[in-house]
């Protein structure tokens, strides 16, 4: 038997959970998530979220001048524009939701550096960003009647239909069930897990963009993915635990294995410089 939804969100990290949030409450909407709701690349996130608001010093030409640079030009310009231009009045409602970020002594907010930002920008939550961010959106979606969350059940195809799509749903217990929907929405996260070493959470398996592919999406800028320079490695698995950029933007150096800074000898960013300069002069140096 199959259920109907006006709206199928897969994938229930930042983005899934937050488009739930920010859809109408008429709307009968279910968020379905591959594995435990904790495992997810958001609740992994330590860094913390860019953005100008109420930063007096800083404006969002700058936010955008630094992001295109940092995107060697490569970047959609309007994209760009709606990521930096919003982000005041998400960084606001997401702080109106529940989300607590780190505060000075004088009850501003702290805001820490990263590679390639001309400003202290990025509103943290000491270094448990997303996984602040992420438990406090799935507490304001679990109050929303509106909307069902499956966990631990796989989205395994999708196809359209006349009336939108239709997944085909692995559940929990192993069976099967069909699920229609008018909208549909891919927010499955990345596919830092097709490499050997990733920082990445193991459901970054690209899942969305295959269905995408498959329903006849064009896709572009797949080797456009972003590298973490620094992780610990453990040498036993293949997921390394991230050192976050943020303690570079503290002011922590980068040394080769004679215990020598290198970064000058790249870049006049230095340890700030964005992370692809960054990961590129680390493998030089090895
Ligand atoms: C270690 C680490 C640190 C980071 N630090 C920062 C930072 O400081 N600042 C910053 O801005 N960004 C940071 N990032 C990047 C940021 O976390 C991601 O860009 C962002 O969280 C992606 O959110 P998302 O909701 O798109 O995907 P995710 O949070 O990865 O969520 C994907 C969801 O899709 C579900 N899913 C996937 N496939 C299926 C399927 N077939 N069926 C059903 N469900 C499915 C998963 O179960 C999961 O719930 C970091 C990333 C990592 C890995």
């Amino acid at each position: 038997m199959s259920k109907n939804y006006d709206v199928i969100i897969a994938g229930c990290g930042a983005a899934g959970l937050y488009a739930a949030i920010n859809l109408p409450s008429e709307l009968n909407i279910l968020i379905l998530c591959k594995r435990d709701l904790p495992l997810c690349n958001s609740s992994l996130a330590q860094g913390g979220i860019a953005g100008v608001y109420n930063s007096p010093g800083d404006n969002i030409q700058y936010h955008q001048n630094d992001t295109l640079i940092a995107g060697s030009f490569k970047n959609n310009v309007e994209a760009v524009h709606t990521l930096v231009s919003e982000a005041a009045q998400d960084i606001e409602h997401i702080i109106k939701l529940g989300v607590e970020f780190d505060k000075n002594p004088d009850g501003t907010y702290h805001r820490t550096l990263e590679g390639g930002h001309s400003h202290h920008r990025i509103f943290h939550h000491a270094d448990a960003t997303g996984k602040e961010i992420t438990s406090t959106l799935l507490e304001n979606v679990q109050q929303l009647s509106n909307v069902t969350i499956m966990e631990n059940t796989m989205m395994c195809s999708v196809k359209q239909t006349k009336t939108g799509y239709s997944a085909l749903l692995k559940l929990a217990d192993d069976s099967y069930e069909t699920c229609n929907c008018h909208f549909m929405i891919m927010a499955t996260g990345g596919i830092g897990r097709v490499y050997q070493f990733t920082t990445n959470s193991a459901i970054a398996t690209g899942d969305g963009i295959t269905f995408a592919y498959e329903m006849g999406a064009k896709i572009k800028n797949l080797s456009y993915v972003q590298f973490h320079p620094t992780a610990f490695n453990n040498r036993a698995t293949r997921e390394c635990f991230l050192i976050s950029e943020a303690v570079r933007g503290e002011g922590a150096y980068l040394l080769n294995c004679h215990k020598e800074r290198f970064m000058h000898n790249y870049d006049e960013r230095l340890e700030l410089a964005p992370r692809d300069v960054v990961s590129h002069a680390i493998i030089l140096e090895s």
